[in-house]
């Protein structure tokens, strides 16, 4: 069980008289076997959350626990862990093989038992070419892999990996992370990885820690932040393209409910009448803009781009003062400056109160219902 707990962490920096709250509460389990991603802009506290776990900064609050022990006064050696930087950090002298084995060798581990290892990564990560080669003769892409061999080779419980992709140009990056991936289904180990692209994140994670501004927002598969984002900043950072968002009023009526402003929108949305002004953020998810004749339509605007993405198109629109974006099939033909319609997908309105931008629905516990 290489299980990883995190209970009520925080870490303040004091620096030339100043304290910066760079992680403020963090509870988060990491279960054994996870690839769990940690996510967010950049600043928000996601490598100073990594550096606690692996024991190369100290905690100011809050306890830590890898395989139900608690690590905080564990040096990095005794946690058991291995993680792998932006930067390799290769050794230029080694050759591939000498680099792999390295971990190994400083471990003094039995000569058979490295080379049983040895087979194992480089056949995982395809470096039967490349093992007699220094780290100079290598790509991008090379050494990333080798840095990964050498670091895995150790057998760690759990893998830390810091933005290990934000360096390799895009082609280098889809196939990396997609062998990052396999290694992880292959290995079993539990895997920790930071990243500020959500792209990445929705790619490679079992489940998701999205954070902002030192706080944990949601944890979640990479559908559920999509389907159930808890709070406005998480619905903005995940989702490819971005979430459409208006402004507007909850007006109760009868058994449904209205929303407008410059939009009439008519959804069960479970809600029925909200505290205070009653002021909220409508979010739509741009594939679940459906676009349908006028009298049906949520939503009516004027096409102000249309964009080829191969296999679909993107239709930029206006309402009133907003631009919003729908994914719609290839073969619909719409100009711009033309009237365009569309109804929302069932369900998929997303409902948030504008001043505490948090989601309202029926489960959430600050709706006043008005029945
Ligand atoms: P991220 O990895 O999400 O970009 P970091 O964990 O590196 O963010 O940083 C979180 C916050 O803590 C930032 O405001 C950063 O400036 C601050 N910080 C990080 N390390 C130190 C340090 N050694 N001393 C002072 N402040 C730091
Ligand atoms: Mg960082």
């Amino acid at each position: 069980m290489a299980e990883v707990r995190i209970e009520h962490v925080y870490k303040t920096f004091r620096s030339k008289g100043k304290e910066v709250e760079a992680v403020k509460d963090l509870n988060l389990t990491i279960r054994d076997g996870e690839f769990m991603v940690i996510l967010g802009p950049s600043g928000c506290g996601k490598t100073t959350t990594l550096r606690m776990i692996v024991g190369l900064e100290d905690i100011t609050r809050g306890k830590i626990y890898i395989k139900d022990r608690a690590v905080n006064d564990l040096t990095p050696q005794e946690r058991n862990i291995a993680m792998a930087f932006e930067t390799y950090a290769l050794y230029n002298h080694l050759s591939v093989k000498e680099n792999l084995l390295f971990p190994l060798k400083a471990r003094k581990t039995p000569a058979d038992e490295q080379e049983t290892r040895l087979h194992k990564i480089v056949e995982m990560l395809e470096m039967e070419d490349i093992l007699n080669m220094k780290p100079s003769q290598l790509s991008g892409g090379q050494q990333q892999r080798v840095s990964l061999g050498r670091a895995l080779i150790r057998r760690p419980d759990v893998f830390f990996l810091d933005e290990p992709l934000s360096h390799l140009d895009i082609n280098l990056r889809i196939n990396a992370r997609n062998r990052i991936k396999r290694l992880h289904a292959e290995s079993m180990t539990t895997m920790v990885l930071v990243t500020h692209d959500q792209l990445e994140a929705m790619a490679l994670a079992d489940r998701i820690a999205v954070m902002n501004f030192a706080e944990l927002q949601q944890v979640g598969t990479p559908r559920e932040l999509l389907d159930q984002p808890v709070n406005l900043f998480v619905a903005g950072f995940v989702g490819e393209p971005a979430i459409n968002l208006l402004t507007g009023r909850l007006i109760c009526e009868q058994d449904e409910i209205y929303i407008t402003d410059d939009a009439k929108i008519r959804q069960k949305t479970g809600l029925k009448k909200i505290d205070g002004s009653g002021q909220i953020v409508l979010g739509i998810r741009p594939h679940d803009l459906i676009i349908c004749g006028e009298g049906e339509a949520d939503l009516a605007g004027q096409v102000e781009v249309v964009e080829f993405l191969g296999e679909q198109k993107q239709i930029t629109f206006r309402v009133g003062e907003n631009l919003l974006t729908s994914i719609v099939s290839v073969s619909t033909k719409f100009e711009q400056g033309q009237n365009i319609y569309f109804r929302v997908r069932n369900g998929k309105l997303h409902v948030f109160d504008k001043q505490t931008e948090r989601r309202l629905d029926y489960q959430h516990k600050g709706v006043s219902v008005c029945r």
